[in-house]
């Protein structure tokens, strides 16, 4: 308790704001934070509030489940329509919406489709089930990717044989690059504080020392955001952009290096779709040819239907940053979190979620 309380601290989050203000001296300042547990707590403790109106927080493509595009949820459904398939995925694609159809319907339907808490549960459900073929939708960030990795390697080593993977994982700093070549004028990257535990500060060091932009990596209570914040603007005003790290208690410069290990013993890097972004060349990470029978899209032919995309819904442009959920005419009727249209809408870490949970 004591620990939240210190870095909740009103009158600590109230000083830093009126730095940010004296700092900022009006100057036009557009941070971006392209994590969900950001857009999640930014929206939660009102930070944006607290800034002058000059300094304006930007959500971008930071929930894994909102930037997985609808082909890759097509592909799945059409596997989890095969007979002795079985589909494992964490609860939070259940209701993502792919052009027809959702997991949640396919379920519905008699579809045998499993939520798990972890990767490993995926090998207990191919012991479980020798009869069936279990693939498991592994979709994250570099925080889940290790865990998925080394789930992998324990199946290779225990010799499963009826347990595949379907990816679509995403890694961060490629993305980074893609949005500073957009048209949204960014002054600086606040970093996600889980994402670096894994990767560690040095993965962003092209985005300073060839962009100029300024990073800060930052934690999910309202001083480490804040303090990242006046890291940024001040950053900024005196144009000289650096790499820090206002998450020291958990993010180290290398990182965890037996994480990036296990992910570098699976996976190769791969350009991969972003929803609404579209390719983003050495963004994904996909299976290595040691592991090609581990490949779900490798080791089954099945016909996806023809992608489409819903009509009305901006998931595509609040993923870049280019709108907010306010600009949605769908936002708050049509699409709510019980009845979502889009995936933006759905996951917890959503943009559009958030701005619907705590009315920002
Ligand atoms: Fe899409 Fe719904 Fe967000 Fe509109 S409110 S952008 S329909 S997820």
């Amino acid at each position: 308790m004591k620990y939240v309380t210190e870095y909740r601290d009103q009158d600590a989050v109230k000083g830093i704001a009126e730095k940010i203000k004296e700092t900022a001296k009006g100057q036009p300042i557009n941070l971006m934070e392209v994590c969900g547990t950001h857009t999640m707590a930014i929206a939660r403790f009102g930070i944006k509030e607290l800034l002058p109106e000059n300094v304006k927080l930007i959500s971008g493509p930071g929930c894994p489940v909102c930037v997985t595009p609808n082909h890759y949820i097509d592909q799945a459904i059409a596997l989890s329509r095969e007979p002795n398939i079985i589909i494992a995925t964490f609860g939070d694609m259940i209701r993502v919406p792919g052009s027809t159809s959702s997991f949640e319907k396919e379920k519905a339907a008699g579809q045998n489709i499993q939520v798990v808490y972890s990767p490993l549960d995926s090998i207990e459900l191919a012991k479980q089930n020798p009869d069936k073929e279990i693939v498991f939708l592994s979709v994250g960030f570099e925080t889940t990717i290790p865990t998925i990795a080394s789930t992998l390697l324990m199946a290779k080593a225990q010799g499963i044989t009826n347990l595949s993977y379907l990816t679509a994982n995403k890694i961060v700093p490629p993305a980074l690059e893609a949005l500073i070549q957009g048209d949204l004028g960014l002054n600086g990257f606040i970093l996600p504080g889980h994402v670096s535990t894994i990767i560690g500060a040095k993965a962003y060091e092209k985005v300073v020392s060839h962009y100029h932009v300024p990073c800060s990596i930052a934690g999910f209570e309202p001083t480490d955001m804040m303090a990242a914040i006046l890291d940024l603007v001040e950053q900024t005003v005196s144009n000289d952009p650096k790499l820090s790290i206002k998450y020291r208690r958990v993010v180290t410069n290398k990182g965890n290096l037996k994480a990036q290990q296990a992910i570098n013993d699976v996976f190769e890097t791969c350009d991969a779709e972003w929803r609404g972004v579209g390719v983003i060349p050495g963004s994904g990470l996909q299976l290595r040819e040691s592991f090609a029978k581990y490949d779900a899209a490798k080791k089954f032919n099945v016909e996806v239907e023809e992608t489409r995309v819903d009509v009305g819904c901006i998931c595509g442009a609040i993923l870049q940053g280019l709108k907010t959920p306010g600009d949605c005419p769908l936002f708050g009727n049509k699409c709510v979190p019980e009845n979502p249209v889009g995936a933006c809408m759905v996951s917890s870490e959503g943009t559009c979620a958030a701005h619907y949970k705590y009315g920002n």
